[in-house]
């Protein structure tokens, strides 16, 4: 039991707070790092990493499967055990060699193993011991799993993202309930390796904050692959292993769904209750922890990551860590800005968005013109063939001339997303964009089509 002082405590060592420790310890700062689990948090191991490793092995697959369309025979045996390994090794190097802790260690931070709590401004307890920043704290706590109030459900042992990166043996039937992304891509994933998936969401269409046309495109291709889409529909009742045939029963307004698995992607919350935000002045019952433009929460607080409501994002609570580190260390630099947030979901194809969706811009009161094209009707698109599902919508505000919200369905739609995102943040007039070279024949070049049918 002890009282240590200290520079800056970082509670919760996600993406934002991990690189946030490093570089205000390589500013030379004594760093505090409070972790209860795995440095580095949901991202490199039951997040992006693990589920992207399994999307490339899917989408190997998905494109060897249109071969024999597209240059003859091909024989395509999948092997999910070879995905397992893959990410197990990943999973084993991370856990066992550690080096995201190599890496704060060799930066100079002092990582303490345990489950923190705010103490008062500046203060941060773990377990006996209190740890106190000069500076003050940076709280990047993050999400889990939603626990869904569906009758049931508790009772039996779901999948959510933490057991699925675990799978070593494929299931023959999937039920996946919620169509966020993150229900998305893994259900499509599962049945490109051959499982029988079933998607389930209560909104009325799957990745519902994304463009109805986004969700409309997407849910086609998902049928058209064999995945069972149903929305709009409430979820009664779950049961597991309670007839002969064992497995889980999912029981809907539109009758029972079976399945060998389910997994429950839908909503996280936040790792909230019982962090003594009390302590530090800041509403404990808030929905997220609002911060100013320098990620200040509080006195001596600084908030990063999903917790803030600004999008669940690596690249976000990143962002974030940088300009919360600027401003710990005296620095100046940009204020944080969220107008043009990007966002993949990393289907195939994939599903790319910045900024605002049209009934966002219009809810704004902005004057709304929305540019669109066909990816399938591009060039590259007719010379892809199968697989060239996709789309580019823009929004663009009519009176200033700029887009402030765009999406990029497509192979590599997250990669065309690029220049769009740019646009957004750097409000590129469209004039400039009608002007410049779209190397032919690219996806981006479908780009120049969506921007020319705006003006
Ligand atoms: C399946 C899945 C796929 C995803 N894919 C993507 C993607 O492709 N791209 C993308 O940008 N984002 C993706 N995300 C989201 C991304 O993982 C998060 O946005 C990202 O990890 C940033 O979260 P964070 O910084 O808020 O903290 P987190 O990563 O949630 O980490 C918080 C850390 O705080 C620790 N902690 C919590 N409470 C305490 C406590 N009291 N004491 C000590 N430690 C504590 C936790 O153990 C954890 O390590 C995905 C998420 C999931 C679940």
């Amino acid at each position: 039991m002890g009282t240590y002082d200290v520079d800056v405590v970082v509670l919760g060592l996600g993406p934002g707070g991990e690189y946030a420790a490093q570089k205000l310890a390589e500013g030379g700062l004594d760093v505090v790092g409070v972790e209860r689990d795995l440095v580095g948090g949901e991202c490199p191991f039951y997040g992006c990493i693990p589920t992207k490793m399994m999307i490339r092995a899917a989408d190997a697959l998905g494109e060897a499967r249109r071969v024999p369309q597209l240059a003859g025979e091909a024989d395509v045996r999948p092997d999910w055990g070879s995905v397992a390994t893959r990410i197990d090794k990943q999973a084993t190097n991370h856990w066992q060699d550690d080096s995201h802790v190599e890496r704060l260690e060799g930066a100079g931070v002092r990582i303490v193993r345990g489950e923190g709590r705010l103490d008062g401004p500046g203060r941060v307890r773990v377990g006996e011991d209190t740890y106190v920043g000069a500076r003050g704290v940076v709280l990047n706590v993050g999400t889990s799993p939603a626990r869904l109030p569906i009758d049931g459900l508790d009772a039996t042992p779901y999948w959510t993202n933490r057991e699925i990166v675990k799978v070593t043996e494929l299931p023959d039937s999937l039920v996946v309930i919620g169509a966020g992304p993150i229900g998305c891509e893994l259900a499509q994933a599962f049945a490109r390796f051959g499982t029988k998936v079933t998607l389930l969401e209560v909104a009325d269409r799957i990745l519902a904050p994304e463009e109805p046309e986004s969700s409309e495109l997407m849910t086609r291709v998902f049928r058209d692959e064999g995945i069972r889409v149903e929305v709009g529909l409430t979820i009664e009742r779950v049961d597991h292993g309670s007839d002969a045939a064992g497995g889980y029963r999912i029981s809907t307004e539109r009758g029972e769904v079976r399945a060998d698995q389910l997994l429950v992607a839908a909503g996280r919350s936040f790792n909230l209750p019982g962090i003594g935000l009390d302590t530090v002045g800041v509403d404990p019952n808030a929905k997220s922890v609002d911060t100013d433009e320098r990620l200040r929460a509080g006195e001596r607080l600084w908030a990063l990551g999903d917790i803030t409501g600004h999008g669940a994002f690596t690249h976000v609570s990143m962002y974030q860590g940088e300009i919360a580190v600027r401003d710990i260390l005296g620095q100046d630099g940009p204020a944080a800005d969220y107008r043009a947030v990007s966002r993949v979901t990393f289907t195939d194809p994939e599903v790319g968005s910045v900024g605002l969706t049209e009934s966002q811009a219009r809810e704004a009161g902005l004057e709304v013109r929305v540019g669109l094209a066909d990816l399938a009707e591009s060039s590259r698109g007719w010379i892809h063939d199968v697989g060239n599902d996709g789309l580019l919508k823009l929004v663009a505000d009519a009176e200033r001339g700029v887009l402030v919200g765009a999406t990029s369905v497509g192979p590599s739609g997250g990669e065309v997303l690029g220049l769009l995102a740019l646009a957004v943040h750097a409000e590129v007039p469209l004039e400039r964009l009608a002007s410049m070279h779209y190397a032919y024949p690219t996806f981006h070049r479908a780009v120049d089509v969506a921007v020319r049918s705006l003006l």
